[in-house]
């Protein structure tokens, strides 16, 4: 447990679980290059070391009368007020929910709006669709347009703002966003959201991760009224969400999930919901994982935002220099390296004529690297960042609905963590200068129906390498 304590940011890329691994490419066997970390983030072994020892006294927590219980029901709720403090939430106030995903979160925060006739949701065209679809099930939802560099846009924020005034219910805006990696301005947008009346939620799934982010629950404009991440993106992959907001709206009404462990009294004909946060948790929690995720905190907090932030810039600095030498690429997004700290390490790129899942597979299939391509759950961001135009974008969704995805729009993404080292994001600019000048096997096969490209005469034997 102790060994979190001593970390420094030098010693993640051995203690990454997974550090090292050789996977096969069509070169012979590799060292694995992970580059999807905006997706999903490994985990270190000092965490899995503590979960481990977590295990030993693991038993289900709040009702238990034993010492396992009980200690397990302390650990998860120390992990509770961590995640607390990790984002400055005051529990007084507010409530640290534990949900499954960022996904889960917003649905749930969805399910729990008090909204009257009218009343919008104003959200933008750089979400992810975790924070668009869930709003369209339970009102009207009003989106605030882009500027031509994809950042969003404060002239149609202050217009719709202006428009819509005191029946704007929810300013609902990403943090960071998964695919151009740019940090939205929170002070800015929630002092606005505020001035008409409204509360704002940041979709932190990409932000939390990689900045510190603090709710000020004091500061009546610059507060962040709720706000939502993933521990599978922070270093902790067992489960766990978190959802963080003002208690009333929660306090009222009935929860999303009824079941046990959340009732006070149940009888044939009334259910009494008891306090939160257990009246929100319904079933037995993700324990584990909640319990990972205290430890993944404390990671960060040994490492310091400082050191997190120098080591990510440094290395995103690097590859959009790097890039931009290279006949072919094109980047999206801000492509300006020196401001590569005001920004995630989230890269997309194509490189011209080639298709993006046909570069994601070579950067695999030859170089050991993952990455990720496509639309990254974000289709309106993405035709709007590759510029497509409405006409374009129609044509290929029907495609896509006649179940061909060959010419599925979408770009690379290289997103780092904060393990990953210069060496790493040297080898993979090596592979994409390969990839640009052409220098690759040219024999990869498209199964149109998934838009994926593959090796012929190689396959992965899956069950040599794990089984289950
Ligand atoms: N929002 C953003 C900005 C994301 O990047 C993601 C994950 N790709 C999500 C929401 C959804 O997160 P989860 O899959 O953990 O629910």
């Amino acid at each position: 447990m102790d060994k979190i304590n001593t970390l420094t940011i030098g010693d993640l890329s051995h203690l990454v679980i997974g550090s090292g691994t050789e996977v096969p490419t069509r070169h012979g066997l590799k060292p694995y290059i992970n580059f999807d970390n905006a997706a999903s983030t490994p985990t270190f072994k000092p965490i899995t070391e503590s979960i481990l020892s977590f295990l030993q006294w693991y038993s289900n927590v709040h009702r238990g009368t034993g010492f396992k219980s009980q200690l397990s029901s302390w650990a998860f709720e120390e992990a509770r007020d961590m995640a607390a403090r990790f984002v400055g939430a005051d529990l007084k106030k507010q409530v640290v929910l534990f949900t499954k995903n960022t996904t889960e979160g917003i649905n749930k925060l969805a399910s729990r709006l008090p909204l009257q006739k009218d009343d919008i949701i104003l959200t933008t065209l750089m979400e992810h669709h975790s924070n668009e679809l869930p709003w369209r099930r339970v009102g009207r939802v009003v989106h605030v347009g882009l500027n031509e560099d994809g950042t969003i846009s404060r002239e149609d924020y202050f217009s719709k703002l202006k428009e819509h005034g005191s029946k704007i219910k929810l300013v609902a805006v990403t943090g960071a966003s998964n695919v151009s990696g740019y940090i939205n301005d929170l002070d800015f947008l929630a002092a606005e959201a505020h001035r008409v009346g409204a509360r704002i939620l940041v979709d932190g799934a990409q932000l939390v991760p990689h900045r510190r982010v603090d709710m000020k629950p004091q500061d009546r404009q610059h507060r962040i009224d709720y706000l939502v991440f993933s521990a599978h993106k922070m270093y902790a992959p067992f489960g766990v969400g978190v959802l963080v907001g003002d208690r009333d709206w929660f306090e009222e009404g009935d929860p999303m999930t009824v079941g046990g462990g959340m009732v006070d009294i149940v009888t044939l004909e009334e259910a009494y919901w008891t306090e939160l946060p257990e009246k929100e948790e319904a079933g037995t929690p993700d324990i584990v994982g909640v319990v990972a995720l205290g430890q993944a905190i404390r990671l960060f907090e040994q490492i310091g935002w400082e050191a997190v932030i120098a080591h990510e810039s440094e290395l995103t600095a690097y590859v959009l220099t790097e890039l931009q030498k290279i006949p072919g690429v094109i980047l999206y997004g801000d492509t300006d390296p020196s401001r590569a700290a005001e920004r995630l390490g989230v890269i997309s790129f194509n490189i011209e004529g080639l298709p993006h899942a046909l570069t994601a597979a070579v950067l695999s299939y030859e170089g050991g690297i993952g990455v990720r391509a496509g639309c990254f759950c974000a289709h309106t961001y993405v035709k709007s960042l590759l510029g497509l135009s409405d006409a374009e974008a129609r044509k290929y969704e029907l495609e896509i609905l006649n179940r061909d995805r060959s010419h599925l729009p979408g770009a690379v993404r290289a997103s780092f963590g904060l393990y990953n080292t210069m060496a790493e994001v040297k080898e993979f600019v090596a592979m994409v200068r390969r990839i640009a000048a052409g220098d690759y096997s040219r024999d990869y096969v498209l199964d149109k129906e998934r838009g994926e490209y593959s090796a012929p005469d190689f396959a992965y034997d899956f069950p040599k390498y794990y089984r289950l």
